[in-house]
């Protein structure tokens, strides 16, 4: 298992905060979530009490935290990056500590996840100043994965893989798509993830929804079925990957598109090095879907980033022109969905020095159960 002083070195504060200072920030202030997470390790949890980790231009880091929460964050790996830990009380303001501390701000950044809860307080505590995103500062870090980050993401990608290979002993005509998506959710958790975010058993027609998510639908013989499914593991790094499986034999239309799929999805693939775009990535599976003549039923990006949150920059898609750098993660993910079904393969990538790593490795043939 990759370590938390591997996955969060205390190194990346300084880096953080020169970052702020290099933007031209008074300030960056992060509440939890996957940016508090990435600069300290710390995974705190989201609640109407402030937790706020505050990087100013000029003088130290410090975290503040409501005094119950001060065991959890001093038991986080927070707790050994040599900052000030800062704990208010019930009937103390923290937003009137935050200013008394950081006084007049002329810019802020907050974290993207920020609730407006936080966001309009501390507009009341520094007047004037102008706020801004954290990602301006954070995802040109984030979008970058280090050794340790990217050996997270394969653990995680190795334990959604293990979850696939169950999944066709799952797959029976007159079970419900939710009866065999509580199966999968608890094998996600059974192979190593601490969170289910997202199972997505769409049979038949449901197929061609994209984002369809599990319902009452009782599977028949001849469906096909889409199953995405992801979680996030201990480490915070998230899984998430598509495949298709068929119940008996599939409609005849069905076995054509899913060939032109195959192939879009290769040739995405084996278009990712570096200095390669993000768009012409999306391009080279679109042209091939185009061409044969299902570009209408392609109807989204062809992936997004993934790490701490599972979607994330970089997004493949036309006009990001954002280039292709080793340590980048995301999703290779096209779709057609012509009904009354469809069809999506997924793998997570990483961009290397020469190419790419792939992070899924289970067939990406039609399963037929
Ligand atoms: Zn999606
Ligand atoms: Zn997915
Ligand atoms: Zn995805």
């Amino acid at each position: 298992m990759t370590t938390n002083a591997a996955l969060y070195p205390a190194e990346r504060l300084t880096v953080v905060a020169a970052a702020v200072r290099e933007a031209g920030l008074s300030a960056l202030l992060l509440t939890p979530g996957p940016d508090l997470r990435y600069v300290t390790g710390y995974d705190a949890k989201q609640l109407e009490r402030l937790t706020c980790l505050a990087v100013p231009a000029v003088g130290d880091p410090f975290l503040l935290v409501p005094r119950l929460e001060l065991a959890a964050a001093q038991a986080s790996p927070a707790s050994g990056l040599g900052i000030e830990t800062v704990a208010w009380g019930e009937t103390e303001s923290p937003f009137g500590i935050m200013k008394e501390r950081l006084g007049p701000l002329g810019s802020v950044a907050l974290s993207d996840r920020m609730w407006a809860l936080h966001v309009l307080q501390f507009r009341d505590a520094f007047p004037g100043a102008r706020q801004e995103l954290a990602s301006t500062v954070l995802s040109p870090l984030r979008i970058r994965k280090t050794p340790a980050e990217v050996s997270a993401l394969r653990e995680a990608g190795e334990a959604i893989d293990r979850v696939h290979a169950q999944v066709p002993g799952w797959l029976r005509a007159g079970r419900t798509e939710r009866e065999v998506g509580a199966r999968i959710a608890e094998a996600i958790l059974a192979q190593g993830h601490v969170q289910v975010d997202f199972v997505i058993v769409a049979s038949g027609p449901n197929a061609a929804s994209p984002h369809h998510d599990v319902s009452d639908r009782v599977l028949d013989d001849g469906d096909v079925v889409v199953v995405d499914i992801g979680g996030t593991m201990p480490s915070g790094y998230c899984s998430d990957c598509t495949r298709m499986y068929a119940i008996g034999r599939p409609p005849a239309d069905f076995a054509a598109y899913y060939e032109v799929l195959r192939e879009a999805q290769e040739s995405a693939c084996e278009a990712v090095r570096p200095a390669v775009t993000a768009e012409a990535v999306d391009r080279a599976a679109r042209d091939i879907i185009a061409k044969a003549g299902y570009g209408d039923w392609f109807i989204h990006r062809t992936g997004h980033g993934i790490g701490l949150e599972s979607h994330e920059d970089p997004y493949i898609v036309e006009g990001n022109t954002t280039e292709l750098a080793p340590g980048m993660a995301f999703s290779v993910e096209p779709g057609i969905y012509p009904g009354p079904h469809g069809a999506r393969i997924e793998d997570i990538l990483v961009c290397t020095a020469t190419g790419y790593e792939r992070l899924n490795n289970a067939t990406r043939d039609l399963v037929i159960v």
